[in-house]
């Protein structure tokens, strides 16, 4: 079965094609809408192949020039394509699986927009593309909140009257949900633990960071919230602040509702206190004691062992396992090793050799080896698991 995983953008599709579990190809194209639109798509093995991009491409013809070079290309022109997988961003409170696409759907998930504005929009303009581009072929949305559908009440209800949730659906929702369920399966996977018996914390920590309490399978708890603003020090968005922030601000500074909201969500985190987003970089200036450098890794691992061990509370004990992913909880062994070691409460420990190495050579376990919990680094591949997700709700048994 060959499945096309879509991620649409307000100005960018990003796109795998597999075969099966391989990817077969996967690329994107940028500056949708724009002159100078352009695209690429790589295979396995070769080098990059550029995209002819009619300039002011909309959506539906981006996905034309993508399905266009599929089929030009030699080693692909036999892959016909029979499902659509979408990663859907905002799926509120209606969406707790993976979801076949009919007009309904559609439309609620256009409904659920003003929970996420320019991000449900692009998923839906989308999945209006696809079904042109790919008339009869079935699509399934994927919702990056639906994971996180089983946290219990009081961990997902503001402190606020009954009308804003009834109302305006104010409510914490979380996100990365599908990266952090393939990452717990693959950890059940390795450590042999009982599907419906086990303790996880997941630590997703890329441009955008969320942690999430697993407990039996289910999310019982994560950081973000109503939207991907909430916990965590990120990229750069802040995490959370006093949430009186907004007006302190307003009154001291004239900043206006819509100009705080930008400092937050895209000049804050690692860039607003290092002005550098880029934790390779970062994790260079801090081997040189720069001290802005210092105190953004120290504010983004103190926030992160703060939040696992707050986490803790909706696991009721200590975690079997915690897991890294993420393009920097994959790859950066000072985070992960100065995160670990703010959680001596948890009686957790690494080992320095397994840790510099990502635990290549041990799958993924980077503390010694008779401790708990155990330290795992996980790669996460949220475009497989879309396709796993598609696939199983688009095959007849
Ligand atoms: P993602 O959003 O998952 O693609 O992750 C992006 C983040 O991963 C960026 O902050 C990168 O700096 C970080 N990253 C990627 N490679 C490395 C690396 N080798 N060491 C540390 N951080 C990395």
């Amino acid at each position: 079965m060959v499945v096309l995983v879509i991620n649409c953008g307000s100005s960018s599709v990003k796109f795998a094609l597999f075969s099966g579990d391989r990817t077969a190809a996967r690329g994107m194209v940028e500056r949708i809408g724009s002159h100078d639109a352009s695209g690429h798509l790589d295979l396995p093995g070769s080098s990059r192949i550029a995209l002819p991009v009619p300039s002011g491409a909309d959506h539906a013809s981006a996905l034309g020039s993508v399905l266009a070079a599929l089929r030009a290309h030699p080693d692909l022109a036999s892959l016909e394509i029979t499902a659509i997988g979408h990663r859907v961003v905002h799926g509120g409170d209606r969406f707790s699986s993976p979801t076949l696409i009919t007009p309904q759907v559609l439309a609620e998930i256009r409904d659920l927009a003003p929970l996420a504005p320019s991000h449900a929009l692009a998923n839906a303009t989308g999945i209006d593309a696809a079904t042109r581009v790919f008339p009869g072929v079935p699509q399934v949305a994927v919702f990056d909140t639906a994971f996180h559908q089983s946290i219990p009440p009081e961990v997902y209800h503001y402190a606020l009257p009954p009308e804003f949730h009834r109302e305006h659906r104010v409510r914490r929702y979380g996100f990365h949900g599908t990266s952090h369920a393939w990452v717990a399966a693959r950890a059940v996977e390795t450590l042999g633990l009982p599907e419906d018996k086990h303790r996880l914390l997941t630590a997703h920590l890329g441009n955008g960071c969320s942690a999430t309490a697993i407990l039996d399978g289910k999310s019982v708890d994560t950081t973000m919230g109503l939207t991907p603003l909430e916990g965590l020090v990120m990229g750069t968005r802040s995490g959370n602040v006093d949430p009186n922030l907004h007006s302190y601000l307003h009154r001291r500074t004239g900043m206006s509702l819509d100009e705080i909201t930008d400092l937050l969500n895209h000049r804050s985190g690692l860039t607003g206190v290092a002005g550098v987003n880029d934790m390779r970089h970062l994790a260079e200036l801090h081997a040189q004691g720069d001290p802005t450098a210092c105190l953004a890794i120290d504010l983004f691992t103190f926030r992160l062992a703060r939040e696992l061990c707050g986490l803790c509370a909706a696991l009721g004990g200590r975690p079997d396992a915690i897991v890294f992913t993420g393009g920097i909880g994959e790859n950066s062994p000072l985070i992960r090793a100065e995160t670990i070691a703010r959680l001596s409460v948890l009686s957790t420990t690494l080992d320095p050799v397994l840790n510099a190495v990502h635990g290549r050579d041990s799958r993924g376990r980077i503390s010694p080896e008779i401790t708990t919990p155990v330290v795992l680094v996980i790669p996460t591949n949220e475009e497989l698991a879309i396709a796993t997700e598609t696939r199983r709700l688009t095959t007849v048994p």
